[in-house]
């Protein structure tokens, strides 16, 4: 506007007409702190001219409202919530209302995403312009995360069913025809079980930690946020642990729990969720009574060359996120196109995940989206889970009594008050629901046949996750573009 107004000599509402018919509003995330709001002062004092014309933009559209909405008796709130500006004792601009506004189109990117954005954090928008909203569920490129990182499952597909689904993600599900072929089976496992020895080599040499390739390789990739939730899968570590040292002698499916993930820098929180990983390995793998049966590996540095060698190598996919917080997620979809089983929560693209998949071939726990919102509105008690639950106090007091860091009780005193007196991301309210659906995981890896199959149907059926899907409907529905087609 401030480039066609003044540099281009362009009238006002000519200038208009194009910026709104050019701009489109994707929104990635529901965390508050990404919905950016600027001080005026501060906008004042860089960018005057703009807040001049963001001032005129949002004059001209608060006269729309009151011409819209002459007779109704919510004017004023409308104004109130939908207004550029926030008139609170710190003026400032809230940069999602200004997206809404100048945008003909406003998506989200997984169904429940785009259903939240309309039913709370954008509803005011949702009211006055529903023909504005899209759903564009993300997806990922097989190029990259199947042909590039798997070559060899890449080869096993194709000798099968040509190598076309390489474009069209959806053939891949031809692959289910050969699901009653015992030599197709062994082949599969063979790959997982290769690429799983590979991993194995790159921790020996970066964590100088040997693994068990036989034991389930269940990993959490992603960045490091407490609403992730990486510290209940660390709660499941210490509950497997506390098991092991109250009975040495106890039969149990070995696991090699792998994390990576870069916190942010001024993230107080996630770095010491790092530290406790790290702290929890440092016990775990030194204790000869955990011996072959569980290890703990926090990789370093995990960025898209290194998850490459790790979606490929999973056996269990961690997509614990409390329900309604993570927008879509995409990590869920390498993993399962490259044969990995989901443990996962109803939120962002999982539920579409499970979805294609099948319910069958998905372990679902925890609390749904509306229950996370009601059980939080009639007050959250996590201490009612920690007195009620043995196997969760045990967990959290080891913690507290400094066994992971030396008798040292001040270390993760920030993460133990956190869960236990202010949680807002509820893991004591899943916990239990977590623990059992881990053991359901566990008797299902027995069954190293009915396993591959699991795979083989979850790599076959997330064909809707290519993000050749996606980028189609976003040029057909939004961009009004036209495509280009995809090149080998
Ligand atoms: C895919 C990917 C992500 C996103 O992971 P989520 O599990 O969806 O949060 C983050 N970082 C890297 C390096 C990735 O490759």
């Amino acid at each position: 506007m401030r480039l066609f107004i003044d540099e281009h000599n362009i009238p006002w509402d000519r200038a208009w007409f194009i910026t709104q018919k050019t701009l489109a509003y994707t929104n990635h995330t529901l965390m508050p702190e990404a919905l950016e709001r600027w001080p005026v002062e501060m906008f004042e004092s860089l960018l005057p001219r703009h807040l001049e014309i963001i001032y005129e933009i949002n004059f001209r559209f608060i006269e729309n409202l009151k011409t819209w909405y002459a007779s109704s008796s919510d004017l004023n709130s409308l104004i109130s919530e939908l207004s550029i500006i926030e008139e609170s004792p710190n003026k400032s601009i809230r940069m999602a209302n200004l997206a809404c506004v100048g945008s003909h189109a406003i998506n989200g990117v997984a169904a429940l995403h785009t259903e939240l954005l309309q039913s709370d954090t954008l509803k005011g928008f949702a009211k006055i312009w529903p023909e504005k909203f899209f759903n564009k569920t993300n997806g990922v490129t097989p190029r990259r995360w199947i042909r590039q990182c798997n070559p060899k499952l890449t080869a096993l597909i194709s000798s099968k069913i040509g190598d076309s689904w390489i474009k069209n993600l959806e053939q891949v599900q031809k692959i289910e025809d050969f699901i009653e072929d015992a030599e197709f089976r062994r082949e599969w496992r063979a790959i997982k079980q290769a690429n799983k020895q590979k991993m194995a080599a790159y921790i020996k040499k970066f964590n100088g930690v040997e693994v068990n390739p036989d034991s389930i390789f269940d990993i959490q990739v992603k960045r490091i946020h407490e609403y992730k939730r990486q510290l209940l899968d660390v709660l499941y570590i210490i509950t497997l642990y506390n098991r092991i040292k109250q009975n040495p002698s106890i039969e149990m499916v070995p696991r090699t729990m792998i994390f990576g993930g870069k916190a942010a820098p001024g993230y107080f929180m996630a770095k010491l969720i790092i530290k406790l990983v790290n702290a929890v390995a440092e016990i775990v793998n030194n204790d000869p009574e955990a011996g072959g049966r569980l290890k703990v590996i926090f990789l370093e540095n995990f960025n898209v060359s290194l998850g490459q060698k790790i979606y490929p190598a999973a056996d269990l996919s961690e997509q614990i996120s409390t329900a309604g917080k993570e927008a879509s997620g995409t990590g869920n979809m390498k993993f399962a196109m490259n044969g990995a089983l989901t443990i996962g929560t109803l939120d962002g693209a999982n539920i579409e995940i499970r979805e294609e998949v099948g319910a069958e071939n998905f372990f679902l726990f925890g609390l749904t989206a509306e229950q996370v919102y009601s059980l939080k509105a009639n007050g959250y008690n996590s201490m009612h889970y920690y007195q009620t639950n043995m196997e969760l106090r045990g967990v959290i007091d080891r913690i507290a009594r400094g066994d992971f860091s030396h008798g040292d009780t001040e270390m993760f005193k920030p993460l133990v008050d956190s869960l236990m007196y202010d949680d807002p991301y509820m893991l004591f309210a899943d916990f239990a629901s977590y623990i059992e659906c881990q053991e359901k995981v566990s008797e299902a890896y027995k069954d190293k046949d009915k396993w591959t199959r699991m795979s083989i149907l979850n790599a076959a059926r997330v064909g809707k996750f290519s993000s050749d899907r996606t980028i189609g409907e976003y040029v057909n529905e939004i961009w009004d573009a036209k495509a280009v087609p995809v090149s080998l």
